[in-house]
């Protein structure tokens, strides 16, 4: 069973634009993550750390390092190679292989195929134009930094690329009330944040800010310098009050379900704990165990009490009865769980964990 001891808090050094929005959604995430040196908790999605190579190809592509089929087919076998090794080496052999356990392996592997032959890729030598790929920026005071996918220079012609591999737009509500599909608000301030960070560095804005998704799609982010610098302004003010809380030490979450589904220090926070005491919407739980069950084909059942509910968590492994029988009228966590039809019966998944 895993345990959550002393929480050390401390001070974030910097902010990555990267990570600005989701600090933005709970900040209280971002000083977990440093006070656990950015060890999550529980097991990544597989879809992200697939992401992690699919961007790592996209920066060798616009390196140059890859330029043909050839190059391309040997870096992406290497990359999956690399990634469901180090897989392996963590417990998380269940991903592997991805080719299998992802869906859109194949198609986004032909997605990032055509890339090849992007403009974007191909060096002008006939111009004055420069590609900065993997470009570092921060801000003068160190607070706010990060490295930029791909910058174009070219006369007075700036133009800053950040490539995305998950999806660029979202529906949303116009003015008039009907659905509109525009870029996601998180990848808009990012960009506008690195817009600025360019500033900061070379005294002058881009002129043009572009997304592009695996599919090759270019979306372009409108901004104005004012918009840019009020980002700038509400990145740095957010670092402040986050670090503030540390010399203060009160804290405070925002648990909603967007901010925490996906966050991996859950076990590690006592504000999505008291909400799990009484919400029962999502695949994590909390109660005391009070029975435990083996049945003739090994499995075992666990039986808890949360809150008014009892609980059902069905297929743990027989290793796991005697700690789990141990610990009766303890209270435990259990995350990842897969919902059964049933109302409040659970069964394991490959990435469930137990904490304390
Ligand atoms: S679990 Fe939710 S409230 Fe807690 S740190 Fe994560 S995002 Fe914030």
């Amino acid at each position: 069973m895993n345990k959550i001891g002393e929480i050390n808090f401390r001070k974030i050094k910097r902010v990555s634009p990267s990570q600005f929005y989701s600090m933005k959604n709970c900040a209280y995430k971002s000083l977990l993550a440093e006070a656990f040196d950015k060890m999550p908790l529980l097991p990544v999605s597989p879809n992200a750390y697939f992401g992690t190579v699919l961007h790592k190809i996209l920066e060798l592509m616009a390196k140059g390092i890859i330029r043909n089929e050839e190059d391309f087919n040997a870096e992406f076998d290497n990359q999956v190679k690399i990634l469901e090794d180090d897989l392996q080496k963590n417990g998380f052999g269940f991903y592997v292989p991805l080719k299998i356990k992802l869906k859109n392996f194949g198609l986004k592997k032909v997605q990032l195929k055509k890339h090849l032959q992007s403009e974007l890729e191909q060096p002008i030598s006939f111009s004055s134009t420069k590609f900065h790929s993997e470009k570092w920026l921060e801000s003068q005071d160190k607070l706010i930094g990060g490295k930029v996918d791909l910058v174009i220079e070219s006369g007075n012609n700036v133009e800053i690329v950040d490539f995305k591999t998950g999806r660029i737009m979202q529906d949303c509500l116009d003015d008039e009330g009907d659905i509109v599909s525009d870029v996601k608000n998180e990848y808009k301030e990012q960009i506008k944040l690195y817009a600025y960070l360019y500033f900061e560095n070379t005294n002058k804005f881009p002129t043009s800010l572009s997304l592009i998704d695996l599919a090759k799609q270019k979306f372009s982010v409108v901004f104005s310098e004012k918009e840019c610098k009020a980002v700038f302004d509400e990145a740095k003010n957010l670092l402040k009050t986050t670090n503030d809380c540390v010399n203060t030490k009160s804290f405070s979450g925002n648990p909603k379900e967007e901010n925490c589904k996906y966050c991996l220090y859950r076990p590690a926070c006592s504000f999505y704990q008291k909400q799990l005491e009484t919400d029962f919407s999502s695949n994590d739980v909390l109660g005391e165990i009070k029975d435990v069950k083996k049945f003739q084909n090994g499995n075992v059942s666990v039986f808890l009490r949360s809150g008014i509910r009892n609980l059902i968590i069905k297929n743990f492994s027989s290793e796991a009865f005697d700690e789990l029988n141990n610990n009766k009228n303890k209270q435990i966590k259990i995350y990842n769980l897969r919902k059964e039809a049933t109302e409040f019966v659970y069964s394991v998944a490959d990435t469930t964990m137990i904490y304390e």
